[in-house]
């Protein structure tokens, strides 16, 4: 297999490990009712690929419902098969985050447990990595399993985030992936608590690819992302790879001090000429509105990075595991 793709595309970099070890890395959250179907679906592409071994990593994000029970029961059936329970619900980012550090693989593919994220796509993603590609990543082609507002919500998103941060996200780039083991020690190594997975692996930088897909529909259950959770990863994917709304302050300020210097100016000049006018309760009361108005903003700004801080201060962990199955060496 291997050997015929070199052959049929001789300009390729030379395959380094055309064998390697696949981890499938999935975070959970109440996903009780797709993971078996999940897991069959898995199980019959990972057969056709070109890999060694593989492992699939659960990681239960605090789930209410059975997934963990369910994620044990299919360890029980399948040594491939490794599981991390979370002690609570950490969010999406850390759940991620574990799933990367204790996956093995040469290879991870992160998808996430819904079945929105076609394994059948995996192919593709292992043929695009032995071509050379350290990063591939499933880029949905429309959004139209998303509620309307949402799509608007998301396409300003990505539009506001291109032009105020230092990395450019791919838009539709989900979180449905296969990395190569460079580029998971190298994201494993950021220190950060506040994750935003869609800078940091455009962050990181190395060989990137896109493929399109459609995303099905979720398997069962609801998504668990409301839009004021949406809101919040928005905020903190901004503050984590942009220092413009704390910038943007300053040139303001300059601005406005400008202004009224000329202003100034003209108050005098024209006292000066025709002496002290007293009405402009108007003028002084927009004035005074509008400056406390930006004032408190840029304090909101201000303190948006305060909080960030404080939290990577604190230094506490990204996320507490409570269990592990298939973990028999001491491994984070
Ligand atoms: N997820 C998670 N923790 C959370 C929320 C979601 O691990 O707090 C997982 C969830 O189980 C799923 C993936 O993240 O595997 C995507 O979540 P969801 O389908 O709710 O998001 P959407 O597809 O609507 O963006
Ligand atoms: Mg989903």
């Amino acid at each position: 297999m291997s050997s015929s793709l070199s052959n049929a595309a001789p300009t390729v970099t030379p395959l380094r490990n055309s064998r390697p070890l696949l981890s499938v890395v999935i975070p959970l959250y109440n996903e009780s009712g797709s993971l078996d179907a999940l897991h069959t679906r898995l199980q019959a592409v990972i057969a056709q690929l070109p890999v060694s071994g593989h492992e699939i990593v659960f990681v239960d994000d605090g789930s209410r419902d059975t997934t963990y029970a369910e994620a044990s029961a299919l360890c029980a059936v399948d040594p491939a098969l490794r599981a991390i329970r979370f002690a609570r619900n950490f969010g999406k980012e850390a759940a991620m985050a574990a799933g990367l550090r204790a996956a093995r693989g040469d290879i991870v593919v992160l998808m996430d447990g819904d079945l929105q994220h076609p394994p059948e796509l995996i192919p593709e993603m292992v043929a695009r990595w032995q071509q050379g590609a350290k990063m591939v990543t499933a880029v949905r082609r429309s959004r139209d399993t998303d509620p309307w507002l949402r799509r608007q919500l998301s396409r300003g998103f990505y539009g506001l985030f291109k032009r105020v941060s230092e990395v450019a996200l791919a838009e539709g780039g989900g979180d449905f992936r296969l990395f190569d083991r460079a580029v998971v020690d190298a994201i494993n190594s950021l220190p950060e608590r506040t994750r935003f997975m869609k800078g940091i692996t455009s962050w990181v930088g190395f060989r990137q690819e896109e493929i399109d897909f459609e995303p099905a529909e979720r398997a069962a259950g609801a998504s668990a992302w409301s839009l004021l959770r949406l809101l919040r990863y928005a905020i903190d994917g901004l503050s984590a790879f942009s220092t413009l709304p704390l910038r943007v302050w300053s040139l303001m300020g300059i601005m406005i001090s400008a202004i009224s210097v000329l202003y100034g100016g003209f108050l005098v000049v024209r006292t000066a000429i025709f002496g002290i006018d007293v009405p402009g309760y108007a003028s002084i009361i927009v004035s005074v509105l509008f400056l406390s108005g930006i004032q408190l903003i840029s304090l909101g700004v201000l303190g948006e990075y305060v909080g960030r801080i404080f939290t990577e201060v604190k230094g506490r962990p990204l996320y507490l595991v409570a269990e592990r199955l298939g973990f028999d060496e001491d491994k984070k």
